[in-house]
């Protein structure tokens, strides 16, 4: 029989939280495409004095919000007034379209008061980069 995980969520605040590896956080990461949360945070050193936390949306690899990133990007640029308007119409649509297939990633009881934005909205390693072409895009948003 299995038996039920309870893993350990670390309180970010209080520093107890390794520095390297991937563990679960007592702290929500949300993502600003899609509004996907996750408590999931990789932790690496990075020679020699450098330290690295990434908070990956679990939807990052995914083409849908490859999409939807990009429509995102596109609006901040300046555009015509209509043009803005009709891509903020679009973006709505989309967004509309997505909220079924937007996937929180949470473990354990993590405390939704405690939100912040993820570090990553497209994937942070190389094998999930190049599993479609978006990455090529990307690089221009
Ligand atoms: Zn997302
Ligand atoms: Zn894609």
């Amino acid at each position: 029989m299995k038996k039920a995980q309870t893993e350990r969520l670390y309180d970010l605040r209080k520093r107890t939280h390794p520095s390297q590896g991937t563990f679960r956080t007592l702290q929500v990461f949300e993502c600003w495409v899609c509004g996907g949360l996750t408590n999931k945070l990789h932790a690496y050193s990075v020679c020699p004095i450098g330290y690295r936390e990434d908070t990956v949306c679990p939807n990052s690899g995914e083409c849908w919000h490859h999409e939807l990133e990009k429509k995102l990007h596109w609006l901040t640029r300046s555009h015509p007034k209509d043009y803005k308007a009709d891509l903020e119409r679009e973006i709505d649509a989309m967004r509309q379209q997505c909220v079924k297939k937007v996937k929180n990633d949470l473990v354990g009881k993590p405390n939704l008061k405690l939100k912040k934005p993820v570090t990553h909205t497209f994937p942070n390693n190389l094998s999930d980069v190049f599993k479609c072409k978006h990455w090529q895009e990307y690089m221009d948003w």
